[in-house]
């Protein structure tokens, strides 16, 4: 015996194949190319469905806008790790590519190639003994050649690519994508993740090329200050109305923008998005989150101390705000001994 009903599949409805919208009919589907051997008759035998599809699209609009229009290839490291970089230097060549952006793994990668011969490691061997990313050479070398290209206004890309084409030694010279764009007047530009790439982890790495300037993110916001004072914070998914032009801190969001680390742009605010500290502790700040409680307060209307301090109560993760990046750069450790009685 059941307490529960059996479901009753004869209640199910169907409906009659013909008032279906079908995505594959046999006109669609891969054919054998027969006796035709050329890659004319491959290609013309791929099916006209998902990724082949999506393939044949591409290129026929790579092919339309060649010489005509800019084309640009993006690309990530396995572009160049599975081999395809003297592919994509041919369609520059043609000139159906006009611009490279890559990001950080495939710079590394085609560089490593370009001045060592060889590239791509065991990650897993590497993470086991802890010499993931660590090789010396590429590190320094990476490393160099961004500090020189910062220092004459380059972007990572044109620095990597002049640094290679002027190495006395470049095994790789006729592989390289980077080399290629230099020799070819391609620009090519590198679109690395901050303090996430391998070479970021050398002692080599300077945070200054990689994007660190001196002053906080406030000073490459293009929100306008000093235009509200406000009398309670709240979270930015709770509010639907936010002025697009006015400074968030203004607006009621916390913005950890008056203390970080210049150097991003100010990429979430301008994005609508709260600056959350990622780059650090600006220049001369000596606890981030003290500095911070300033900025809060000076946005505060209220002359209260009281009141001041309910209203910055308000922020639901006081130590998360302040120290997601930085508590054991805080003061906050240096004042554990007081706490103890010592
Ligand atoms: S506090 Fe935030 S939103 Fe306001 S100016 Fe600074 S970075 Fe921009
Ligand atoms: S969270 Fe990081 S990337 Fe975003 S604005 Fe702040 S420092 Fe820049």
């Amino acid at each position: 015996m059941t307490d529960y009903r059996e479901a009753d599949f004869a209640r199910l409805k169907t409906v009659p194949i013909a008032r279906r919208s079908n995505k594959v009919d046999s006109s669609l589907l891969a054919h054998p190319p027969g006796p035709d051997r050329s890659f004319a008759a491959f290609w013309g035998a791929l099916p006209a469905i998902l990724a082949a599809q999506d393939l044949k699209y591409v290129v026929d609009r790579i092919a339309l806008a060649a010489g005509r229009r800019a084309i640009v290839a993006m690309l990530g490291g396995h572009v160049i790790k599975v081999g395809l970089g003297p592919l994509l230097i041919e369609l520059m060549r043609r000139k159906a590519v006009t611009h490279v952006a890559m990001n950080g793994s495939a710079a590394i990668h085609d560089f490593e190639l370009a001045a060592f011969g060889a590239t791509s490691e065991d990650v897993a061997a590497g993470l086991g003994d802890g010499t993931f990313g660590m090789a010396e050479e590429t590190g320094n070398e990476m490393n160099a050649a961004l500090a020189r290209g910062a220092g004459g206004q380059q972007g990572a890309g044109e620095a990597l690519a002049e640094y290679l084409r002027a190495r006395r030694e470049l095994p790789g010279r006729d592989v390289s994508v980077l080399v290629a764009c230099a020799q070819l007047g391609v620009p090519v530009t590198v679109h690395a993740a901050v303090g996430a790439e391998i070479i970021h982890q050398h002692p080599t790495a300077d945070g200054a090329t990689i994007g660190a300037n001196a002053s906080t993110v406030c000073d490459d916001c293009p929100r306008q200050r000093n235009i509200k004072k406000i009398t309670a914070f709240r979270r930015i998914q709770d509010v639907n109305n936010l002025d697009p032009e006015i400074c968030l801190l203004e607006q009621g969001i916390p913005c950890n923008g008056p203390a970080t680390r210049q150097g991003c742009g100010a990429l979430c605010p301008q994005a609508g998005a709260q600056c959350i500290g990622c780059y650090g502790p600006a220049d001369g700040v000596i606890d981030y989150g003290a500095r911070l409680i300033a900025a809060l307060a000076s946005v505060i209307d209220s002359n209260d101390p009281e009141e001041i301090d309910r209203i910055i109560d308000g922020i639901p993760d006081l130590a998360g705000q302040f120290y997601r990046f930085n508590l054991a750069g805080s003061l906050l450790g240096a004042a554990k001994p007081a706490w103890n009685g010592n």
